[in-house]
Parts: C-alpha cells; sequence; structure tokens
C-alpha cells in the first residue's frame, strides 16, 4: 500500500493523491492549482499519472482546488467512475460549467490581448460527461471503488456535500484504514453540520490551511454583518460584498434572514447579484437533507434561502438596474476576491461614495483587487479606470469554511480518541509556516508528522 501526492502538497490548490493498493491505482480528488497564472498553468496541465492507469477516482467536495482537474482527465480519456457524494455531484454540475466557461473567456481576453496563447483545459462537453462519471453516495455508506478497496464518506463539515473520506485498503490478510480529512470545517457553521469524526484511522493525511491563524468566531461574525448593516443603512449607503457563489454567499444569505427574523437589521433589500450564486443556491434547496436539522432557522422555516427583503436577479438587465435605484441594500456577488463578475461593476460604481461600505468576508489572495481593498489603497484600478476608494471597508474573517489552528488540533484529538492505531499523519493544503506550525504542534501530541513535497510516495 502506497500513497503518493501530487498537488495541494506543500501549497493550498491542486489537491490531489494517488492511493496504490493490491495493484491498483485511486485518485484522491484532481483540483485545478491557482494563483499566478504561468506557474498555475503549468501544474495544471501535467497530468498527475497515465489515465489508462486509473481505476478510480474518489472526490472530497466541489470546491474547484478539488474538482477543477477532473474534466481535463476527462478530456484525455478518463472514462472510469466517479465518486462522491450526491450534493457534491450536483454542485459540480454547476461550478464545473462555470470554470470550463471562466477558462474560455480568460483565453479569448488573453489572445485579444495579444498574449501568449492559453488553451482552456477543458470545455463544456468534457465537464458534463464528467458529472455523468460521477456517482453520488451518501454519507455512511460503504462500497467497493474497486476489489480490496472500500470507501466511506462522512460530513466534513465544510460545505454543503463534502466529505472526508475512509478509505479501507485491503492486501492479502491486512487491511489498514486510510484517512484523507480533505478540507475540515468548522463546528457552529450556518446550514451545515459539524465536522464528524473518522474512526479507526491507522494513516491520516490532512489539510492544515490554517494551522497558523484564529479565526473570529461564528457568532461574532453575524454580531458584526448586522452592525455593519446597521450603520451603512442609517448614512443611507449600500453594502457591497463581493463572496464566492457556493457556501459563502448561502451562509450571509442565511444570516440575514435570522437577523431580520430577529429584527437586528433594517428592512433594506439585499439583492443576489450572480447567476452561479443563484444556481449553487438551487442546488442546497435539493439537499435539506444533510443541513444541520440542529439549528433553530433550519427547524423553524421551510424557505431557508428566501424571504421578503431577498432578491436574486440572473438577468443582466436587472443587474443593471440596480446602479439607478436609490436608498439603501445590501449586494452580494461574485466574485469572492472582486477579480471578475459582477461585483466589479457595483464597485466601479459604488467604491467612492463614503456613505458605502464594502463587506470582505472571505480570504483575499495577494494581486487581487479585493486584496487592494484590504489594504485600503486610495485609488484601485477597475476597468482600465482608476476609481477612489472612499467607501468604509470592513473586514469579518469569521465567515472562513476552513478550521483554524485551535479547530484543526481538536479535531485530531478527537480522531486519536477513536483511533488505537494511528501514529502517522501527513500534512498537505497549507503553506509551509501554516503546515510547520501545526506539526509541530501534532508531534508534540506523540504523532510522527511529515509535510510531503510534490511527488513523494509513502508506504504505509
Ligand atoms: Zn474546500
Ligand atoms: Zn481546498
Amino acid at each position: 500500500m502506497e500513497i503518493e501526492f501530487v498537488g495541494a502538497a506543500r501549497e493550498v490548490t491542486g489537491s490531489c493523491h494517488i492511493l496504490r493498493v493490491a495493484g491498483k491505482t485511486i485518485i484522491l480528488d484532481c483540483g485545478l492549482f491557482q494563483g499566478k497564472r504561468s506557474d498555475a498553468q503549468e501544474k495544471n496541465l501535467r497530468l498527475p499519472l497515465d489515465i489508462e492507469q486509473i481505476d478510480a477516482i474518489v472526490l472530497s467536495h466541489a470546491h474547484i482546488d478539488h474538482a477543477g482537474r477532473l474534466p481535463y482527465l476527462v478530456r484525455h480519456g478518463y472514462a472510469g467512475s466517479i465518486w462522491c457524494t450526491p450534493a457534491t455531484r450536483d454542485l459540480c454540475a454547476v461550478m464545473l460549467a462555470d470554470s470550463a466557461h471562466i477558462q474560455e473567456k480568460d483565453a479569448e481576453f488573453l489572445a485579444r490581448r495579444g498574449k501568449e496563447r492559453v488553451e482552456p483545459l477543458y470545455s463544456l462537453r468534457h465537464t458534463t460527461r464528467t458529472i455523468e462519471l460521477m456517482t453520488g453516495v451518501p454519507y455512511k455508506r460503504s462500497f467497493d471503488v474497486v476489489p480490496g478497496v472500500r470507501v466511506t464518506f462522512i460530513d466534513a463539515g465544510h460545505i454543503l456535500g463534502s466529505a472526508s473520506v475512509l478509505v479501507d485498503c485491503t492486501e492479502g490478510n491486512d487491511t489498514r484504514r486510510f484517512v484523507f480529512s480533505a478540507d475540515i470545517g468548522r463546528s457552529g457553521l450556518a446550514i451545515i453540520r459539524d465536522p464528524e469524526t473518522p474512526e479507526g484511522a491507522d494513516v491520516l493525511v490532512m489539510e492544515s490551511t490554517y494551522g497558523n491563524r484564529t479565526h473570529e468566531s461564528v457568532e461574532g461574525a453575524r454580531g458584526r454583518l448586522a452592525s455593519v448593516i446597521r450603520d451603512t443603512a442609517a448614512r443611507g449607503g449600500r453594502v457591497l460584498i463581493p463572496a464566492f457563489a457556493v457556501g459563502r454567499t448561502q451562509e450571509l444569505i442565511y444570516d440575514l434572514h435570522a437577523l431580520a427574523r430577529a429584527g437586528a437589521i433594517p428592512s433594506i433589500p439585499i439583492y443576489i447579484d450572480s447567476p452561479l450564486a443563484i444556481d449553487t443556491t438551487s442546488v442546497f434547496e435539493m439537499h435539506p437533507d444533510i443541513f444541520d436539522h440542529g439549528e433553530d432557522l433550519v427547524q423553524k422555516v421551510r424557505d431557508l434561502f428566501r424571504f421578503n427583503l431577498v432578491h436574486y436577479t440572473r438577468d443582466v438587465e436587472e443587474s443593471k438596474a440596480l446602479a439607478k435605484m436609490h436608498g439603501p441594500m445590501v449586494i452580494i456577488a461574485a466574485s469572492g476576491m472582486a477579480e471578475s463578475g459582477r461585483i466589479l461593476h457595483h464597485l466601479a460604481q459604488g467604491a467612492a461614495d463614503p456613505k458605502n461600505t464594502v463587506l470582505i468576508v472571505g480570504f483575499q489572495a495577494e494581486h487581487t483587487l479585493g486584496r487592494r481593498i484590504v489594504e485600503r489603497r486610495e485609488m484601485l484600478r477597475i476597468f482600465g479606470e482608476e476609481v477612489p476608494l472612499r467607501a468604509q471597508v470592513v473586514i469579518i474573517n469569521g465567515y472562513s469554511a476552513h478550521a483554524d489552528r485551535a479547530e484543526l488540533g481538536s479535531w485530531v484529538d478527537r480522531v486519536r480518541e477513536h483511533s488505537p492505531g494511528l501514529k502517522q499523519v501527513w500534512l498537505v493544503h497549507g503553506e509551509p509556516p501554516a503546515q510547520e506550525e501545526l506539526a509541530t504542534t501534532l508531534s508534540a501530541k506523540g504523532l510522527t508528522v511529515g509535510c510531503p513535497a510534490p511527488r513523494e510516495r509513502h508506504a504505509f
């Protein structure tokens, strides 16, 4: 039995690992590498291994850094099964199509600029075929992906449908439980359940994204959201929120719904100005069975994402009409780092008005417009024009869908309580400083910890 690390090794994107058991080869995740275009493109173009060698693929969740290269494998001839949860399959149907669309647009844009030719990794045709290969299996049902390899998904509490993957590997008389944490969520996140604890692990591959960071609490985030909206409405301004279409947007709608019911925010219109967010919200509505039924709002309200203040704008014309409206409002639009999407139009129009607030609820990578807003630059460049940043800027980091330092530590403690045989932990999906801090913490607990480089292989 052997594990080989391909992507998300000493970095956060491009999640991909290869499991070899009893002569069979299974891929865990195959996500896009993101970041600086030239570096990412080179990594994305390299297949993790020859397609003929892949016997099965198991996918942890629908985020593009985990699923985004599956259509590329299909384009190169992969025709076997892709196993995931039913909600992951439905989210992928929306998100992979969007990814194909973005790649085509990017390629066109670069071609027009006369820059180097960048071929899209795949097209809509390949994403459709990818979804056809996906089989959705609910949590806690065990199934054989190939002889000798039995998989069970448990809820990772990260985004809708996200799973930690338990893999029971058998060679001869020897069976080991290999656990892939995938992205680990947080307790108390809106809508989705708290992360479940893998049991009986012999080997653990775990994420380490925020191994050196502490997040604001989930409840604290909701309280601050309310006060931002109250203050901005009192000034007669707009709250502009760049947000990822999956997860973050639905959590915001949920919190706004709860706040509106409690009378904690004024009755101002809330516009969800993103076709992708509208589609992913529909996927949420298809899977109420996996919501956190311990939450007050989930128990009391049938339509979590529909209430009197919220409006979904799909048409471009409706979106443009928002610019001409008067009075306070909230606008939630993609993209999450304000690099593309309709949020750009709202920022171009609203960033110069000191009555408005730009509310940042997600991580903003270097070299993005979102990052420049976080840094409160005096001038922003949007659609080639200089726009002064005079709006208020508020940052709420409590909306992260990833466990922080303390939450990762207590997750491992729970795993160990139920895994007497666990010794070896491999850390993935983290930048080196985060990995080093988490590795130190776990070593102090008596575990053997490694931070594998790309293409490192280990027997277990
Ligand atoms: Zn994720
Ligand atoms: Zn991830």
